[in-house]
């Protein structure tokens, strides 16, 4: 069985006002990401959208020093970005909305036990940011023995280099296949 975790595609990392945006990076794959996520409902395949959600009071928390606040909770920043948050709006009861606090969607969530509940064994990741959130991610993914598909077209960063970079990676350290 398979999953999609799509990750962070949200407005405050997609739109050029964004405030930790890909920009134009992240916009270009709105299409490619979203026919991916239909797909995937359209097969009745679990689909999670795992999302940040920040508290910049939160003092403890390691990302409010290293980046302004973000994908706060209770704002539009949070909210999915593009035709992806009409097609959850028009699909929720197939989607599965993920809250998480860092930057691997495994991270303090119940993400493993959803997936192992289901008898998912193949993870297929697309979303921002490719050597961030997504590799995090892939990352855990890896060592909790999960087989990876990572989308090429449905993945981006505001970082070019970081972004081939973790292409690599996925390939030849986590032994994903690249499509
Ligand atoms: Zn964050």
């Amino acid at each position: 069985m398979k999953a999609l975790i799509n990750i962070d595609y949200t407005y405050d990392f997609v739109a050029t006002a964004g405030v930790l945006t890909t920009g134009l990076a992240g916009q270009k794959i709105e299409a490619a990401l979203c026919q991916v996520t239909q797909e995937f409902i359209t097969a009745g395949d679990f689909v999670v959208l795992a999302v940040d959600g920040h508290d910049p009071h939160d003092q403890y928390h390691p990302e409010n020093k290293l980046f302004p606040p973000h994908n706060v909770i209770g704002t539009s920043g949070r909210e999915l970005y593009g035709q992806l948050k009409n097609i959850y709006q028009e699909h929720q009861t197939q989607c599965y909305w993920l809250d998480k606090r860092h930057y691997s969607a495994f991270c303090g969530t119940d993400l493993d036990l959803r997936l192992r509940e289901r008898k998912i064994t193949e993870l297929h990741l697309v979303g921002v940011c490719t050597d961030i959130c997504v590799l995090h991610t892939a990352v855990d993914a890896y060592n909790l023995g999960y087989e990876l598909v990572i989308h090429e077209s449905a993945v981006a960063s505001f970082d070019a280099t970081g972004h081939m970079w973790a292409l690599n990676h996925f390939k030849n350290t986590l032994g994903a296949t690249i499509i």
